[in-house]
């Protein structure tokens, strides 16, 4: 089964929901008892919000975690029901709405307490919190290590006190502690213990001040995958679920059993002779040393094509591996395919499995110098996306 014919647009995102629920299944496999909470945030790194939440969920995700609150209610609006927790939060937040949309809301501060707590106050319903601790990443979250010296109160000792408060008033249900790494994919890294050494702190923090934690979690996919020790009740690994490896470094994405969700591909616009020494593309930054075939790809940087890949960016055409030619542009990109006999229509697989010679959303990552999740993330909604496989269906 595949959704409706995404139409004549000459590129493609194609997204195995199978590959997803395998994927999900291998990660429960490695965070032992603890349960997964399968990230969907920014539209599914790409893979299409919806589809994959529920791809996840059939593949043994016990719930799902996104960043925007928009993100959440956008879970609900399509019918699905799973626990959602969404933990970027700002004072603009509609608490009402995630209320009455049953969301779990991540809260770092006092004030986000007090947003879902007046909420819950008109709703007669408690709200549902995650506390956040911040354990040394230093961007989201309450601040978990003393600032000053000598001072040992913390700002998420301030938030456990609130939340205390709040919770003995019946206006919020703290449901859980977590934080978040700074270096994962770095199991030896010092701070990858002193992470894990202060989010035990906090949950015993937490736990001393008579909240009940439900959940208590830690890991992103890379921990997960590295680190298992580090589980406790619940892992919340996103890159992986689309089997893309974390630590890329240390093993790939088929030495960690992970299946490439994702593959981006495209029909030939044009396929074309030029001689030798013609510089291709904007600024010619490229030029054959002999007469060549260059054929002109249909996706650009505007679909989310990297341009530092711009003559370093992997291609499959015909079964055989070439590089973007010259420097990618808004709406295509050239290829230099020498004397391949390619034609208008043919395909370029520009990543996708990897299981048949194509390039992966990790060669990309290497060839402009980022990440997988970068790569995959940017594929925007400008390209269809097909989705193929039976999970979650
Ligand atoms: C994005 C994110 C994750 C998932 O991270 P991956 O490295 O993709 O597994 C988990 N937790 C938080 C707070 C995040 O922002």
């Amino acid at each position: 089964m595949s959704d409706p014919d995404p139409g004549p647009w000459p590129a493609q995102v194609t997204v195995d929901l199978d590959a997803i629920a395998h994927n999900v299944g291998v990660l429960r496999e490695r965070a032992g008892s603890a349960e997964v909470m399968a990230v969907v945030k920014a539209d599914a790194y790409g893979h299409g919000l919806v589809p994959s939440a529920r791809a996840a969920l059939a593949g043994g995700a016990a719930a799902l975690g996104v960043a925007q609150p928009a993100e959440a209610l956008a879970l609900r609006q399509a019918g699905v029901q799973a626990p959602v927790l969404c933990w970027l939060l700002t004072p603009a937040v509609d608490a009402d709405a995630l209320l009455a949309a049953d969301v779990q809301v991540a809260a770092s501060a006092p004030w986000a307490l007090d947003l879902l707590a007046a909420a819950a106050r008109r709703s007669g319903r408690p709200a549902q919190v995650q506390l956040k601790a911040d354990t040394g990443l230093a961007r989201g979250g309450a601040f978990a290590l003393p600032v000053t010296d000598g001072d040992p109160r913390t700002d998420f000792e301030a938030l456990v006190r609130h939340a205390a408060v709040l919770a003995a008033e019946g206006a919020v249900r703290v449901v859980g502690v977590f934080s978040h790494f700074a270096y994962a994919d770095a199991p030896g890294h010092p701070t990858v213990r002193a992470q894990r050494e202060a989010f035990a702190d906090a949950v015993r923090l937490a736990e001393g001040a008579g909240l009940h934690l439900e959940v208590r979690h830690l890991s992103n996919s890379a921990a997960t995958l590295t680190t298992p020790g580090a589980a406790w009740d619940m892992v919340r690994p996103g890159l992986a679920v689309y089997g893309l490896s974390p630590v890329p470094d240390v093993a790939s994405a088929a030495d960690l059993g992970l299946r490439p969700a994702m593959t981006v591909s495209a029909q030939v616009a044009v396929a074309k002779r030029v001689p030798a020494g013609q510089g291709v593309s904007y600024g010619h930054t490229y030029a054959p040393e002999r007469a060549t075939t260059v054929v002109d790809v249909p996706v650009g940087y505007a679909d989310g094509v990297p341009r530092h890949a711009s003559n370093v960016g992997p291609v499959q055409v015909g079964g055989r591996r070439f590089r973007v030619s010259g420097r990618v542009c808004m709406d295509q990109f050239v290829v230099d395919v020498g004397d391949l006999p390619v034609q208008a229509g043919d395909e370029v697989v520009l990543f996708g499995t990897g299981a048949d010679g194509a390039p992966t959303a990790q060669d990309w990552a290497e060839a402009a110098g980022t990440i997988s999740y970068e790569i995959v993330s940017r594929f925007g909604p400008r390209l269809p996306r097909r989705h193929v496989g039976q999970a979650g269906r």
